[in-house]
């Protein structure tokens, strides 16, 4: 599992793990993006609580987690992000994981400071096609408004902008930091500085991983 504040980076640690390690990527976000652009009553649901940078309900994300789980064929291993965010869906997931025999191996966590997370935020533009991610100053696409990798179109999350970034940095602290101290607990926790370039942090979550 990959955890960290928004704007630290895990979706583009995640997507590298899966590319280069063949793990199954299951992203919350990324599933109830496309939910909620393909027009169906969960993408609907969602929306309310994605614009406002709010959690979208446990019994919902947990759902899904649930299906995905139960479909995915995971042989080379499966890689969770942004999921769990409560303590209420970390249990959730203990018991779907218990059943299936299959235990967490770690929880890595990126820590990034709040000032860098600010600013990540606001150059952040993603590919509405591929989801690749890019930064407008530290990482730029070649051609401005289009994906380096297949040429769609580059966009700003609504929920990076500043009046939601603020929200979703209340809910991390409120919610979903007591996951950390759950894993912490558990004995699982890993936490890595995800201050550097994407090849740096992407050692740093390889060694950090079992
Ligand atoms: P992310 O792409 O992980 O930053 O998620 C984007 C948004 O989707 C979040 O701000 C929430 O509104 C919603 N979301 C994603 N994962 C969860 C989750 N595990 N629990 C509740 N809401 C979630």
């Amino acid at each position: 599992m990959i955890m960290g504040a928004p704007g630290a980076g895990k979706g583009t640690q995640a997507k590298l793990l899966e590319e280069r390690r063949g793990v199954a990527h299951i992203s919350t976000g990324d599933i109830l993006r496309d939910a909620r652009r393909a027009g169906t009553t969960l993408g609907r649901e969602a929306e309310r609580f994605m614009a406002q940078g709010l959690l979208v309900p446990d019994d919902v994300v947990i759902g899904i987690v649930a299906d995905r789980l139960a479909a995915q064929n995971h042989n080379r291993g499966f890689l969770l992000d942004g999921f769990p965010r409560t303590v209420p869906q970390a249990e959730a997931l203990a018991e779907m994981l218990g059943k299936g025999g299959e235990p967490l191996d770690a929880v890595v966590s990126i820590d990034v400071p709040e000032d860098e997370l600010v600013r990540r935020l606001a150059a952040r533009r993603v590919c509405r096609q591929c989801g690749a991610m890019f930064q407008l100053d530290a990482d730029p696409a070649a051609r401005t408004g289009r994906c380096d990798r297949c040429g769609g179109e580059l966009y700003q999350r609504e929920d990076d902008r500043e009046e939601t970034v603020r929200a979703r940095f209340d809910v991390y602290a409120r919610d979903t930091a007591p996951v950390l101290q759950y894993y912490r607990d558990a004995g699982l926790l890993r936490e890595i500085s995800g201050v550097g370039s994407r090849e740096e942090i992407f050692l740093r979550v390889l060694a950090s991983l079992p």
